[in-house]
């Protein structure tokens, strides 16, 4: 398994009083899998993410990413967060190349690779612009360019989709979704919305109401080959999203 959580449990200390905010989460994700999560607003959902990507210390329980323990950020993992966090005053070329400097990692075969992942996701042609000239839509991709380009095996997704409106957002999901599954990525998505979910990933947990533990783990089979566009007129969309909804609206 390329990522395992057992009985992860993560407690803030805040000056009100601990808040707990995962209990008890435990599954794990075969490489090359795309899985959604979703959940009540305030379960626990961005904490599971940045206990992944080594930013909250577990209070109790145990992560592995690829065999071993995960103790602190980590190479292997490429976090893209809810707003696109472009830098407005840098180029577009100096925003998907951020990650290299962080890591080190200017070397002509990075560099070669971010001039591969722009042209091939037709942002090439824009390399010298500001994210301001963009739209919504590339600057999603140009946000998970960046995260692409020191080239982690795993994507965490914090419902980046949440600032676009519903037209872009079916659209560039789509577009995200292609990309992940081209560069052979495992890639862990949060969302609150269960459409998308269905749409893009091959397995959907659904977490608790706070502190979260994992509710139900569906299997979206008949589904993941499919492009997201395409499985919205399915009927087996309609059925996971009719169990998904009841199982979001019973309390465990
Ligand atoms: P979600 O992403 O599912 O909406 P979060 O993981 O952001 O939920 O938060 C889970 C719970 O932890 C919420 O009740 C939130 O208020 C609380 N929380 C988040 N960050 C902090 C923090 N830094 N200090 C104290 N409580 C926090
Ligand atoms: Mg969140």
């Amino acid at each position: 398994m390329l990522i395992e959580l057992k009985q992860a449990a993560f407690v803030y200390q805040a000056p009100e009083g601990e808040v707990e905010a995962l209990r008890d989460i435990s599954f794990s994700m075969a490489e090359g899998e795309f899985c959604s999560i979703v959940g009540p607003s305030g379960c626990g959902k961005s904490t599971l993410l940045s206990a992944i990507a080594g930013l909250e210390p577990l209070f109790g329980g145990s992560i592995a990413v690829d065999g071993e323990p995960v103790c602190g950020p980590t190479p292997k993992i490429g976090f893209m967060p809810q707003r696109d966090q472009l830098f407005e005053w840098r180029t577009i070329w100096d925003n998907v190349t951020l990650g290299l400097t962080l890591h080190r990692q200017r070397t002509e075969e990075q560099f070669a690779q971010v001039r591969r992942l722009l042209d091939r996701y037709g942002l090439a042609d824009f390399a010298q612009m500001r994210p301001s000239q963009l739209s919504g839509g590339m600057r999603q991709r140009c946000a998970l360019i960046r995260t692409l380009a020191t080239n982690p095996k795993i994507l965490l997704l914090d419902e980046p989709f949440s600032a676009l409106d519903y037209q872009t957002r079916l659209s560039v999901s789509s577009d995200i979704w292609q990309i992940i599954r081209q560069e052979h990525k495992t890639a862990l998505l949060v969302t609150h919305d269960i459409s998308e979910a269905i749409s893009m990933s091959d397995r959907v947990l659904v977490l608790s109401h706070r502190p979260a533990v994992v509710q139900a783990d569906f299997h979206m089979d008949g589904l993941w080959q499919m492009d997201p566009l395409a499985r919205r007129d399915t009927e087996a969309f309609h059925t996971f999203f009719n169990a998904i909804w009841k199982e979001l609206n019973t309390h465990a």
